[in-house]
């Protein structure tokens, strides 16, 4: 599917280097939560492929929408 490499900078000196030296690779992107049958970072995806696959495979982001925000405390 995504063709994108991702690695976390936070990771540690050597990979903040590592990012720095390859600019293809991706700091940031999609990836599954913990409700994934594979499990929480099991499959990443750039942005670009998110916004193309998203419609396709029902995928969900977890930035919190309007109506959310908008019931602070989970309250109904
Ligand atoms: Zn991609």
């Amino acid at each position: 599917m995504c063709q994108a490499k991702f690695m976390d900078p936070a990771g540690g000196s050597i990979a903040a280097q590592f990012v720095g030296a390859h600019p293809d690779v991706l700091t940031a992107g999609h990836s599954t939560t913990e409700s994934f049958a594979r499990g929480e970072g099991y499959e990443w995806v750039c942005a670009a492929c998110y916004e193309e696959f998203a419609d396709e495979f029902r995928w969900e982001s977890d930035e919190p929408t309007a109506s959310e925000s908008a019931a602070p405390g989970g309250k109904p």
